[in-house]
């Protein structure tokens, strides 16, 4: 298990001019964005405040929470949360410690456990979840209550969407992972309909 003496995280310290820039390519971190993470945590927030253990059990939590889907995965949350954290480094007086928390962390949670389907796909295949999720956008309901608490929405949403600001390279990896996950829910949608 990793710990914060790990050299995994000491290795991260070398590496922050990278991750201070917008165009950090974090698909190449790999099996490394948890200590990034923490390198991140520990430079917005500081950890005498924090429990080190926990946050690092967290940040596994949260990884193990993403689904296996094509676009909308753990690489995904890390890069929305990379680019809060860098919003965050580069307006040093727009928000309080609190804000800053919930940002950085709304970010890193905001699409945990999507699976690969759009609003309209449970009301287009029928499927019984609409019940479930009736009086909100289904992909996200399960965070509904905790996106209210946490986040800045246009701060939020311009992170979210930022992957299509990034230099050309990057943006086309992302592309791809978009595209594949919309074939994905086409190819189950017809499966649905027609089998
Ligand atoms: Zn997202």
């Amino acid at each position: 298990m990793l710990n914060w003496q790990s050299s995994a995280f000491t290795k991260v310290k070398e590496f922050t001019f990278y991750l201070q820039r917008f165009s950090f390519n974090s698909l190449e971190l790999k099996e490394k964005m948890v200590p990034h993470l923490l390198y991140m945590f520990n430079d917005l927030f500081g950890v005498r405040n924090f429990d080190k253990d926990s946050l690092i059990r967290f940040f596994f939590t949260v990884r193990k929470n993403y689904r296996g889907v094509p676009y909308h995965n753990w690489k995904h949350g890390f890069c929305v949360a990379h680019s809060m954290y860098v919003i965050i480094k580069e307006s040093p007086c727009v928000f309080n410690n609190l804000e800053k928390l919930a940002l950085f962390i709304g970010a890193l949670c905001h699409d945990m456990d999507y699976r690969v389907t759009t609003n309209q796909f449970p009301l287009e295949s029928d499927s019984p979840l609409v019940d479930l999720y009736s009086t909100d956008s289904y992909p996200e309901s399960h965070f509904s209550m905790i996106v209210q608490l946490l986040q800045e929405e246009l701060t939020m949403t311009a992170c979210d969407i930022s992957a299509s600001a990034k230099p050309w390279k990057i943006h086309v990896e992302y592309v791809n992972e978009v595209m594949e996950e919309f074939y994905k829910q086409k190819r189950e949608l017809e499966r649905l309909q027609y089998h």
